[in-house]
């Protein structure tokens, strides 16, 4: 690892498949977290999920026995708020679980005589049904942004490997020919968000389990990427994406001890 000089590294860590996986800790993931708080400048926690709001993200891993601060989670919907009001969009379709609407209260439904401007598109996991789909692709077609609140092929929910928001978003990107404006990881954006939240200039490390959003996207923003073998790791997806992690270990439970090296 490169020195880490005298001032505490910045760490970011990644939720789903570092910390836990579905209703489980990860084993060491609790311990780890309290020993990372005295090595580190400060954490932050940044998560693609889009299919809960901040509140409950905080509430199930205190659950699991993590202390987080609510403001220690960043997540993909705060920035597609600000994203909004910078481009102006009023009127949006948000195809976002009924859940994650409080965190996007302010944006206003389409009304029957206003097209859409931006079609908002996260998680909706089983909701995702060809109607749904056929009713965002419309509104594309009249002139709305695709905004996707991050672009993951897919992740390991607690039954197996399930398509995530990037499939869904390709798919709508394909059927209308538009660019989706990702606002979750790997987006530089949400990383120097998490940053500057950090006090100090210490090394900026990201630690996750996808190597394209978490590993390519952290490196892409300029920052370390440590990458995890727990959750959706899969060795065949990290030599066939060519991205190569600034050191990768078996779990967040190693951690603490590469930091002191
Ligand atoms: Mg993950």
């Amino acid at each position: 690892m490169p020195d880490i000089g005298t001032e505490k590294p910045r760490l970011l860590l990644d939720i789903d498949g570092v910390l836990h996986v579905g209703e489980a800790p990860l084993p060491g993931a609790v311990d780890a977290l309290v020993a990372l708080r005295d090595l580190t400048a400060g954490i932050r926690l940044i998560t693609n999920t889009t299919s809960k709001p901040r509140a409950a993200i905080v509430e199930r891993l205190r659950r699991m026995g993590f202390r987080i601060a609510e403001d220690e989670v960043i997540t993909p919907a705060a920035t597609a708020l600000a994203l909004c009001s910078e481009r102006g969009f009023e009127r949006v379709l948000l195809l976002v679980p009924e859940g994650l609407r409080e965190d996007l209260a302010g944006l206003l439904e389409p009304a029957p005589d206003r097209r859409p401007e931006a079609v908002i598109l996260g998680d909706l996991g089983e909701s995702f049904t060809a109607s749904v789909l056929n009713e965002a692709f419309r509104a594309l077609l009249e002139g709305a942004e695709l905004v996707a609140l991050q672009h993951n092929r897919y992740w390991r929910s607690g039954e197996g490997m399930v398509m995530d928001v990037g499939a869904y978003a390709a798919a709508l990107e394909y059927a209308a020919d538009v660019e989706a404006i990702v606002v979750g990881k790997p987006s530089p954006q949400l990383f120097e968000a998490a940053l500057c939240r950090i006090p100090g200039t210490g090394r900026a490390l990201m630690v996750g389990d996808d190597i394209e959003g978490d590993i390519g996207g952290a490196l892409g923003a300029g920052l370390d990427a440590i990458l995890v073998r727990t959750g959706k790791y899969r060795s065949e997806a990290v030599a066939a994406s060519g991205i190569e992690p600034t050191a990768t270990i078996d779990s967040i439970a190693a951690l603490p001890q590469l930091l002191t090296q």
